[in-house]
């Protein structure tokens, strides 16, 4: 390490704990590189996991307009099964998805929504098999949801 102060990345790289050993030695025995680290990690600290609470006029609009997109489907759904049962749909009857929170027949973004309603309501289920329910639950249907995996 040379004489001169580090650059921000390399304060960044201190405060991750990411650093060599020099940088973290200059840090340790630098008041200015210290002060500007301690700044970044106060920085880090109001940027970390920030928490955005939905205002419940937000989650009524949005569960309005759910019920508006999922009109279609439904009715889609009704008619395929009437016409299902004319052929004996009892037993080729599709099984539904634990995830399939709204039972619009498919595990789509509104789930993964609805799932974090309900978690935050103290209700929810276990969509990511860990035994637990917890946000990371709903942020399970999420990614399913939105993934550009093939999945079977
Ligand atoms: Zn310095």
């Amino acid at each position: 390490m040379d004489d001169r102060h580090l650059d921000s990345l390399e304060l960044d790289a201190v405060r991750a704990g990411e650093a060599d050993v020099a940088a973290t030695a200059h840090v340790a025995s630098c008041p200015a590189c210290r002060s500007e680290a301690d700044h970044l990690c106060r920085l880090a600290g109001l940027l970390k996991d920030p928490v955005v609470e939905i205002p419940a006029a937000v989650d009524r609009a949005i569960l309005a307009r759910f019920r508006k997109l999922g009109r279609r489907p439904i009715w889609t759904a009704a008619a395929a099964a009437a016409a299902v049962a004319c052929l004996g749909w009892l037993a080729v009857r599709p099984q539904t998805s634990p995830l399939d929170v709204d039972r619009s027949g498919r595990v789509d973004i509104r789930d993964a929504y609805l799932l974090a309603l309900e978690i935050r309501a103290g209700g929810g289920r276990d969509a990511d098999g860990d035994g637990l329910i917890t946000p990371k639950d709903a942020e399970a249907i999420a990614r399913k949801s939105v993934s550009l995996e093939r999945r079977p």
